[in-house]
Order: structure tokens, then sequence, then C-alpha cells
């Protein structure tokens, strides 16, 4: 196979054309093509005015190395990845089931993985399934009725299931996992452009069709999913798990258990904490959601005409203060809402989300600044999590139990807004008029005044005075890490700390990355569960 990289065809190209481009720059004729691969199709908007797609192909033809030799291509090379592989079973025997605690992406993909391999895991839930989710989150929107065990952040699909789906990832993976989940993703129903777009994303109505898909896999595969199943115990015996409590009340017989409980399971880290799991808290960060017209984001990035072909524009945005912390733009989503993404009662916390078509009429994204264990004001490995649980009671309290929100202009003045300018709202829940500065710590209330102005000197209007801002984004990363040893099993034997909760991922793909890696630990170790 030829690998050919830089690829350039204008966004309104065929597929003809693409065919002809490539014969061209492998100096052959295009009959001689037996078959293209689109690798990855970036989006190269360097020169406004010549706005292009760019490919990385894998092509078949015939006689290649000859191909290759002829064409004195610089971009042209023999293809030399190896696809993902699943390690050998190893020779421990498992006398009860692998259990996998949550089914966010890296619980989800590491029971898939396993059920694949024949090791017939059970998936404990804390929340329910997708579809009852849905109907309690939409329910929580228009209400404010909150059910924490079922919300945004519990429940079949985890976190990443209202959202906007956005797979990119910055984990650097040479054994392939990335693309696997990927793959895997497709194989349940996503648009396998997914595999080669620069910036791929699902969509929530999507990903409300494809986990379903992925948990009657596992089932099938002689697995087990049970829903409203907290684990709320581990059993230990000479320092190694030997049972789970579900509900305060079942016992589950457990040798192996992989913990993917996201970074919002405050109590499960308590009662893990109880149990000597070594843990730290981890730096993390915390900020607002801001909201523009995505009309004005389009244009600054390339322009409404391109913005036809390639959809909503997104960006990406940083600023180092004066005071040393850096601002930047986070989960960004186009075309989306800001939502209640709140879990516990007389706490508020916002994140974003986006559907498929990404066609609503505003850009949003979370603005954060780092804060650090010396910023949380409390010691021990759960000073982060009591942190996160202060900023959201002021955020309640700012918005009485709605969303808290200010247009930028009254928080530079601190002034409590009265009234929406030209930027009109796009919310997910109730929304209140509250001041940023009442819950933000000074510092970082600071910090986002100096990062939103001077982002308004890259996209203009990004500081203009109606934009809409909403609070608290709280829960960017997890605020604790879980210890691991290399073979991702904390000292507690038995027991391996995965995904966003455990600190070792951020974001679905990363997540579901972690958790086929643990599928893998598990295997080496293992043979199948018969
Ligand atoms: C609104 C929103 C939008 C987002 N948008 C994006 C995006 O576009 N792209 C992106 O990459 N990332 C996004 N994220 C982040 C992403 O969702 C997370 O990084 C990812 O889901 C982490 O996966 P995880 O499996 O480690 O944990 P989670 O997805 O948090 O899953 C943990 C699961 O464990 C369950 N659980 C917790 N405690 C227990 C217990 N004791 N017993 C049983 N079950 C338990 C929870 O109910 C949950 O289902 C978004 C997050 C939110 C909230």
């Amino acid at each position: 196979m030829i690998r050919i990289t830089q690829v350039k065809l204008p966004l309104d190209h065929t597929y003809e054309d693409l065919k002809i481009r490539t014969a061209k720059l492998l100096r052959i004729p295009d009959q001689q093509l037996r078959e293209i691969h689109i690798v990855k199709q970036s989006v190269d908007a360097r020169k406004r005015e010549e706005i292009s797609y760019s490919y990385v192909l894998d092509v078949e033809c015939d006689r290649e190395e000859t191909v290759i030799r002829r064409c004195r291509n610089r971009n042209a090379s023999i293809r030399k990845d190896e696809p993902y592989q699943f390690p050998k079973s190893g020779e421990e025997a498992l006398n009860t089931p692998p259990v996998v605690v949550g089914s966010g992406p890296c619980g989800l993909f590491c029971a898939l993985m396993l059920a694949v391999h024949g090791y017939r895991p059970l998936l404990l839930e804390r929340g329910g399934p997708v579809e009852e989710r849905t109907k309690k989150v939409d329910r929580f929107w228009k209400t404010g009725e909150l059910d924490p065990e079922c919300n945004v952040q519990f429940g079949e699909g985890g976190a990443g299931t209202f959202s906007d789906g956005k797979l990119n990832t910055l984990v650097k993976d040479p054994a392939g996992r990335n693309r696997k989940v990927l793959e895997i993703f497709t194989q349940f129903g996503a648009d396998p452009s997914i595999c080669y777009v620069n910036k791929p994303h699902i969509g929530t109505d999507e990903l409300s069709r494809i986990i379903p898909a992925m948990r009657e896999e596992i089932i099938r595969l002689g697995g087990q999913v049970e829903f409203y199943s907290k684990v709320t115990d581990i059993v230990l015996e000479n320092g190694r798990v030997s049972g789970l409590t579900v509900n305060g009340e079942r016992h589950i017989p457990a040798q192996a258990v992989v913990l993917a409980i996201g970074h919002s399971a405050r109590d499960t880290f308590r009662m893990l904490l109880s149990r000597q799991v070594p843990m730290d808290a981890k730096a993390f960060a915390v900020g607002v959601r801001i909201q523009h017209p995505q009309e004005m984001i389009d244009e600054s990035q390339y322009g409404r005409e391109a913005a036809a072909i390639l959809g909503a524009a997104s960006y990406k945005l940083t600023h180092t203060c004066a005071n040393g912390r850096g601002v930047y733009s986070f989960c960004m989503c186009p075309g989306g809402l800001v939502v209640n993404a709140s879990s516990e009662p007389g706490r508020l916390a916002v994140n974003g989300m986006s559907y498929h078509a990404r066609d609503g009429k505003n850009a949003n994204s979370a603005l954060i600044v780092t804060v650090k264990p010396e910023d949380f004001g409390g010691d021990g490995p759960l000073a982060g999590v009591e942190f996160q649980q202060q900023l959201e009671e002021k955020a309640y309290e700012a918005g009485g139990g709605r969303i808290p929100v200010q247009l930028y202009g009254d928080f530079v003045d601190g002034r409590i807004s009265e009234n929406f300018g030209e930027v009109q709202p796009a919310f997910a829940g109730e929304t209140a008029f509250g001041d940023m500065n009442e819950i933000l710590p000074q510092e970082v209330a600071d910090s986002l005044k100096e990062g939103i102005a001077s982002f308004g000197q890259v996209i203009p209007g990004f500081d203009r005075p109606d934009a809409i801002l909403a609070g608290v984004e709280s829960r960017t990363s997890s605020p604790v890490r879980i210890h691991r040893d290399e073979h991702m099993e904390s000292v507690v034997k038995g027991l391996f700390p995965c995904g966003e909760g455990a600190g070792y991922a951020g974001g679905i793909t990363s997540a579901a990355m972690d958790g086929i890696r643990a599928a893998e630990e598990l295997a080496r170790r293992y043979r199948p569960f018969s």
C-alpha cells in the first residue's frame, strides 16, 4: 500500500478529482489505481482566499515499489504502520467474571474488549440506561428536578453522552488504540468519516443510538450489564479485592475490578479513600462558558462561504496573564447549547453539547484557568473535590438554583445583567441573571477578564459586551489521581483505576483508549473466564 500525504484539493472537489490528482502525483494513469482509502482529511485555512482540503491517502495500485521509485514524490512512501493487535491471553485463572465499574467511554470500551475476547465481564452502572436517562435529563432541564444517580454525569455512556461528542485527542498511541476507538464507534453506527476527518465528532443524538448497540453486543458475547447498581464499598482480604458491595446491600465476589467511575463520583472517591486506596489531589481548571453567534465565529475562522461547505467553525484560544496564570478555551461546541450538568442537589455546574448537525445559532466553549492544590484552600486528596463543591454551591446560590448567566460587559463592571443583548441565549436548563464575580475566586475572575479581552484581538467581537457567560465550569477534569503501577493496578491488588476519574484521561477518546489498555492488562494476566 502506498501512503501519500499533502494531497490538496478545493473544498468542492469530487471523488473523481481526488482520483485524478492522486494519479498525477504518482505519475501513473488513473486506470492503474485499484483503491484509494482516506486516512486523514484536514482543512488548510491558512490562506483565507484558498481554503482547501489536505488529504493523507493509502493507495493500492500495481507495482507499488516501481511507482514510488519513478514518481520521485517525497510525500509518497510504502505504508508501514501495523493494525491494532489485542494481546494473547495470560494463564492465571479467574474464579469470578472481571467487573467493570462505570459505563462511560472508559468502562464501555473496556467491557466490550473483554467481551470480544471471551472474558464475559460484569458491567455495573449507578445510573440508568440511555433511554431512561435521556428522559430524566430532559425533565431536569425543564423542571430542575435532579436525580443524583441518573443525570448528565451519571448513567449509561457516562459524562460524554450529552456532549458534542468531539473525538479528537492529543494522546499519541503507537499501538493504534485511537484508531481502534474510532473504528468501534463506526462499527456500532457512527458516520465512517470519523475515522479520517481531522476533528471528528459524533453529537449527542448519535451517541444515544450507538451506546445501547455497544451494550447489546457485550450482552450478546456473554457479558452482563446492570443499571442502577452503584458500587458503595470494596471488600479487601490481605490487601487484595475479594468483593464489592452494590447499593449498600448486595455483595458480589470479585477478583479483578476495573474502576472507570469518572470525575464526578465524589462519594466513591470518599469510599475508596476510607479503604486506604492511595490517591492524590490533582490540578484541574475552572471558569465559565461563553456564547457568541456561530456566524461571527464562522466569519472570523474562514468566512461564511467556506462555512457553508465545512460546517460550523471552531476555535482554540490561549492567553498567559500578567499574573502568570493561563486562560484557555476548552471543549468548544460549535452550533451547540450550554447545559446544566449538575449531579448534586444544591450545587450547579455547566458544560456544553451539540447535536450531530451542529446547526444551533450559537457557538460556546469553556474559558478556564488552571487551579492547583495550593489554590484549593484545604489539604488531603479530596481538597480539589471540596473546592469544586464550594464553587458549585456559590453558582447554585447566584442563580437561585438555575444557571447563573451574565453579559461579559457586566462581568467586567461587576454588575448583574438585566437583559440579553443581540446574542440570544442557547441553554438546556433554566437560567437567571447572577454575578460570576460572586462565584469565582478573584484571581480566576481577573484572569478571565484579561483573557477574554485578549481573545478579542484574535477573533473580532469575542469580547463584545453582550457575549453571554454562564457558570460554573468546574468539571473540566478529575480533581484526584488514583495511584496505579505500570500494569494499571493499584497497590490494592485486583483494583485497576482507569479513565478520567482516576486521573489518566481527559475526553471521550482518551478515556476509551485507557479502557482498552485496561482490558489488555487483564487479558495479559488472566485466561478468559469460562
Ligand atoms: C456535558 C459534557 C460534554 C462533554 N463533551 C465532550 C466532548 O465533546 N468530547 C470529549 O472528548 N469529552 C467531552 N466531555 C468529557 C467526557 O465526557 C469525559 O472525559 C469522558 O466521558 C470520561 O470517560 P470515563 O469513562 O472515564 O468517565 P465517565 O464518562 O464520567 O463515566 C463514569 C461512569 O461511572 C459511573 N459511576 C460512577 N461511580 C460509580 C459507582 N460507584 N458505581 C457504579 N457506577 C459508577 C457513572 O455513572 C458514569 O456513567 C464532556 C463531558 C460532559 C459532562
